[in-house]
């Protein structure tokens, strides 16, 4: 393989400017996000199917489509997580082709952060920052903690105060300071800008939100290498900042444009939920703007009242022919446990949000029955064991003697009856 290094540079979204390589999020003239643009010339050759390939089972199979500084050893194997056909989940919902991608058991963390975090953090240290941190619904800041411990960077992290317990803990232990900010994630945000500013430090999803972003476009390689270099007709994708299904359709698009797979138009369906959903609700009034709305869901990873990429993301999704769909609290919970019982896949509320999304898309006849759907499942359900409260009957403890077991347990007609049809009785969530 050639050693020439990827040529890559911030660009500004609206006036094409570039800028080079440093921390910056926004163009200082127009203040509309940067994006890294890469020189595909200089990787043509470079990056074929033999050569991703040949590469290692992690999301650096594909680092020539990553803006990683020169000598970056890159040594976690994140992401290449599953692709897994969903059977039983289709037959649920009316869907012949449908397919988990199961970002719920990223390495390290057990999100879709891995992927952001681990590139923002390789250009966090090529600019020389010794600290650095983010401002997070929480899964960032599990991956930010976790992989600052790693490369001995300090970290500096900041929530909402109505964070989930165990995403608060899951940062701790890693040994980062985390603040609770008495406010929601847009006031969280706002405070990270100045932060960044007045400390000199790298905030990941902040001044070096354009790296850090570019890590989801390895979920899009990964489906389509995973589907045998094919696109996929849809993609559901669960929406907050409205970054990751952008940068979905980036990687197809690099894709075709390098000959790895056939040029196909996918279709892109986003996914909120109804107590945060401002970029769904853009797109179905056909609003090429957001307008901002106060969180009140217990999907906080998705509670971004105003999402940084969000007309974006909107005006994208129209793009494709695609659309996007919210579901109330209630139905999320239903998603997680359809998730579960069809898959044998716990997801966290985001996941649940996106399985409801999807059953309700199928349902409108948004999604055709034989179309090839791919829903990204991007977290674990161990980190939201909140959300299923109250969901399932607290089981007495029984004597260890079969005459006992034999009066607990309930078989009818020779059949085992699940822990769904006591939840019915017993009038659970659903
Ligand atoms: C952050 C997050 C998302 C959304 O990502 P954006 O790129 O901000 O839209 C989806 N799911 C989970 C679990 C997340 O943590
Ligand atoms: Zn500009």
């Amino acid at each position: 393989m050639a050693s020439s290094c990827t040529k890559y540079e911030l660009c500004c979204n609206e006036c094409g400017k570039s800028y080079g390589n440093r921390p910056l999020s926004a163009c200082p003239d127009c203040l509309a996000p940067l994006e890294v643009q890469y020189d595909l010339e200089s990787v043509r050759g470079r990056f074929t199917r033999e050569s991703v390939t040949a590469g290692p089972a992690s999301i650096w199979r594909y680092k020539e489509l990553l803006p990683i500084p020169e000598g970056f050893q890159p040594d976690l194997p994140v992401g290449f997580t599953p692709l897994v056909r969903a059977k039983n989940l289709g037959k649920r919902i009316g869907a012949d082709n449908l397919y988990v991608k199961n970002d719920a058991v990223c390495f390290p963390t057990l999100s879709f952060k891995d992927r952001v975090v681990s590139v923002a953090l390789a250009n966090a240290q090529a600019f020389g920052f010794t600290t650095v941190g983010c401002s997070s619904t929480g899964n960032l800041a599990n991956s930010t903690a976790a992989q600052a411990a790693r490369l001995g960077l300090k970290a500096c992290i900041l929530v909402p105060a109505d964070l989930e317990a165990a995403k608060v803990l899951n940062t701790q232990v890693y040994g980062a300071r985390l603040v609770r900010i008495d406010g929601n994630y847009d006031h969280v945000n706002r405070l990270c800008t100045l932060i960044a500013d007045e400390y000199n430090w790298g905030f990941v999803n902040v001044n070096l939100r354009p790296y850090y972003a570019e890590g989801s476009k390895t979920v899009g390689y990964e489906i389509a290498e995973q589907l045998g270099w094919r696109l996929p007709d849809n993609i559901v994708c669960p929406m907050a900042g409205g970054s990751l299904i952008r940068k979905i359709r980036k990687a197809f698009k690099d894709l075709i444009a390098l000959g790895l797979v056939e040029p196909k138009e996918v279709r892109f369906f986003g996914a909120q939920a109804t107590g945060c959903s401002p970029i769904a609700h853009a797109v179905k009034n056909g609003l090429d703007y957001i307008e901002p709305q106060r969180p009140n869901t217990i999907a906080r990873s998705l509670a971004i009242g105003n999402p940084a990429d969000g007309p974006a993301a909107a005006k994208m999704i129209q793009e494709t022919g695609g659309w996007a769909e919210d579901v109330s609290d209630v139905e999320l919970v239903s998603g997680i446990q359809e998730l579960a019982e069809d898959e044998g896949i716990f997801t966290e509320t985001a996941g649940g949000v996106t399985t409801a999304v999807t059953a309700r898309l199928y349902s409108q006849g948004r999604i055709g029955r034989d179309d090839l759907t791919v829903v990204c499942i991007t977290g674990n359900g161990l980190k939201t064991t909140d959300a299923l409260e109250g969901c399932f009957a607290a089981e007495r403890a029984v004597k260890p003697k079969l005459t006992a077991f034999d009066e607990y347990i309930r078989v009818v007609d020779g059949q085992l009856i699940g822990a769904d049809a006591d939840l019915t009785l017993a009038g659970g969530a659903r």
